[in-house]
């Protein structure tokens, strides 16, 4: 019988949990909200009923997994398949999840913070495909990455390697959500074009952002859409998040080399309006030969990526 794997997303607000087959065809996928208020056992009650109604909706039996791949935000240990403390999921405290639901369900588990586990789906699947040398940036309300060299997933002394967003672009910059100033997330993340976009119009810039987000809290989507409408001061705040991006990306190309950076995540999402300007600022930072031989790509896998990337961790 053909084996099947199973991808579990882990994340604050929902658990996305799929059958996935060999080659990445997700034959059913089903979310379910978290309630990460709840504490660890809850929400590992839940990704028990997750996994058991994916089975049951596909007419499959635990036996016809090959094992069970979890995505969790971290920090984590995916050697000890321990949960350490994860800001999004309240009281937990070094859960050992891996061993928990591999006892409980009878089957392989196996663990990898989320976005090491995306890299993996995106170069197994995706965009990375037959790329030895790869990196998958994710750039949404933070970024995070993964990296594969020689094929394989780099994750560092504890798990901790590529941590991308986290590498200091300016020492001067703006307080980042993990401390420290400056960092490559508190320049181009899409919470940091939304910061930007809330402080010019705190200084009395004329935007349409600020019609566009109501009586809402500005996000970056707003500054997409009023740069779309030819806003002038959305139109920079864009220019200005692809040239972070292009900073970022020309630093990633100086530490690891790769051939082919994919990058998803909400704000990838804008491929179209980023490309050129980011790609400039590529050419102009990297050194030349990394950026010779180094493709830059909007990711594949899509919304898909986290259940993708969580059941690639069984191949
Ligand atoms: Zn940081």
């Amino acid at each position: 019988m053909k084996k099947f794997l199973c991808g579990v997303d882990l994340g604050g607000t929902k658990i996305s949990t799929g059958i996935v087959d060999e080659n990445g065809n997700i034959i059913k996928s089903i979310k379910i909200p978290t309630m990460a208020e709840k504490g660890p056992d809850v929400v590992i009650e839940r990704i028990e009923e997750s996994i058991y109604q994916v089975l049951k909706d596909t007419g499959l039996e635990m036996s016809n997994l090959k094992g069970i791949g979890i995505g969790s935000p971290g920090p984590l240990n995916a050697k000890k398949g321990i949960v350490i403390s994860p800001p999004n999921l309240p009281h937990w405290s070094n859960v050992p999840i891996v061993e928990i639901l591999s006892k409980r369900l009878g089957i392989e588990v196996r663990l990898e913070n989320d976005a090491n586990a995306a890299a993996i789906g995106e170069h197994l699947f995706g965009s990375g495909r037959g790329v030895d040398n790869f990196v998958y940036i994710t750039v949404s309300t933070g970024i995070g990455g993964g990296v594969i060299i020689e094929g394989k997933l780099y994750s560092g002394e504890n798990s901790n390697a590529a941590e991308i967003g986290h590498h200091t672009i300016n020492f001067d910059g703006p307080r980042c959500n993990c401390g420290n100033y400056g960092c490559f997330e508190a320049y181009a993340s899409g919470t940091a074009i939304a910061r930007f976009a809330r402080e010019g119009i705190e200084k009395g810039i004329k935007t349409k952002i600020k019609e566009l987000a109501g009586e809402g809290e500005v996000k970056a989507e707003h500054v997409f859409e009023a740069a779309k409408l030819g806003d002038e001061f959305a139109k920079e705040l864009v220019e200005k998040e692809a040239f972070y991006l292009g900073v970022g990306i020309a630093n990633i190309m100086a530490f690891y080399n790769p051939r082919k950076i994919a990058i998803g995540g909400g704000v990838s999402a804008q491929w179209d309006m980023l490309y050129e300007k980011m790609m400039e600022t590529v050419r102009k930072k990297a050194l030349k030969p990394n950026a010779e031989v180094c493709e830059v790509v909007k990711a594949q896998l899509g919304e898909n990526i986290g259940v993708l990337g969580a059941a690639a961790l069984l191949l």
